[in-house]
């Protein structure tokens, strides 16, 4: 207990490097702790194109190096440690790593939300060239070319909507008959010309060699299956937050995300949510960072 830090963050993405960065340039002593590398899902896009302040694009590894060098010259001490534990309600939060425990006066939750993967074959081959999770973040690749959406809820829907605006031709594949997309999508996706609805259809190979060349769907009724000719796959089945070990101390959405507004304050003093492993309705680099900042003006405020 000897060591007690101001903030312990956990998870080292831009959200969390974020909060880092504004931690210690507000002078208070930050410990930030990573289980793989910085930059979180960030890391793994190779051109982040949305990000303001790059006319260029900048690969994604790229951003997450300066996001953390930028915070460590400031102070902020990095711990390549996963977090398995957390116990939250006392004023000194304890929170247990793979080699061992630390305290800290307030804790900032960064450790967002993965896509959901189909698991079919060809899905690892082609991620990134031509598997997609985030239509917003890599649609504007595939203009006037032809691309498949896999899902139907809400997310999957708008993916298809603002690929429609970009792509020449969007198949959206959906395994039920019925969208589950709310109504008010329905009539702007059936009036959408270049969009081609294949209903009771579920993905069960993407196709290519070299490049990706199209999918083969599976009719889930008759199981009969035929392939569909495209550039890129959109897979928008939904998202996991990385909540496991907060889901008996912080209260949760029925998803799994860590209940929290844009002043980032979950259900118990002290402990913040940033990024996307809190309710919010875009997640992306942009949203990530402005939480990162937002936390810390919270923390002073409770330290204070
Ligand atoms: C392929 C892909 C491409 C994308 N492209 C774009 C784009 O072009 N533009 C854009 O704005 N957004 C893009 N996004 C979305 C963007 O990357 C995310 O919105 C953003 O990274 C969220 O940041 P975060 O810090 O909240 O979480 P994350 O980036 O998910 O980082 C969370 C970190 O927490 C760590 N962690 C989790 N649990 C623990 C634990 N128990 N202990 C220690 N560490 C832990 C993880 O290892 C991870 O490093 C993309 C996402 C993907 C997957």
């Amino acid at each position: 207990m000897e060591n007690i830090y101001d903030v312990i963050i956990i998870g080292g993405g831009p959200a969390g490097y974020t909060s880092a960065l504004y931690g210690a340039r507000a002078g208070l002593k930050v410990i930030l702790f990573e289980k793989f590398y910085a930059g979180g899902q960030m890391a793994t896009s190779e051109n982040i194109e949305n990000y303001p302040g790059f006319d260029l694009g900048i690969d994604g590894f790229e951003l997450a190096e300066k996001m953390k060098n930028q915070a460590e010259r400031f102070g902020v001490k990095t711990e390549l440690l996963e977090v398995t534990k957390v116990e939250l309600d006392n004023k000194i939060k304890k929170i247990t790593t793979s080699s061992g425990d630390f305290f800290a006066k307030t804790v900032i939750i960064s450790t967002g939300a993965n896509p959901k993967e189909l698991e079919v074959d060809g899905e690892q081959k082609f991620k990134g060239r031509g598997v997609h999770y985030c239509a917003s973040c890599d649609g504007m690749f595939y203009k006037n070319k032809t691309v498949a959406v896999v899902g139907g809820g809400d997310t999957a829907v708008a993916d298809a909507l603002l690929l429609s605006r970009v792509a020449k031709k969007v198949y959206l594949i959906h395994r039920r008959d019925t969208l589950k997309a709310t109504k008010v999508y329905h009539d702007k996706l059936f009036n959408s010309e270049n969009v081609t609805l294949c209903f009771d259809s579920k993905v069960v190979e993407i196709l290519g060699e070299n490049s990706l060349k199209g999918v083969r769907i599976e009719n889930v009724k008759t199981k009969e299956q035929s392939q569909i000719l495209c550039d890129g796959v959109f897979i928008s089945i939904g998202r996991k937050p990385a909540t496991e070990i907060f889901k008996n101390e912080i209260n949760l959405d029925e998803n799994g995300y860590i209940l929290a507004g844009e002043d980032t304050k979950t259900n118990i003093d002290g402990v913040y949510a940033v990024g996307d492993v809190r309710t919010k309705p875009l997640r992306q680099v942009v949203t990530a960072v402005g939480d990162g900042a937002n936390a810390v003006f919270y923390v002073e405020d409770y330290l204070a």
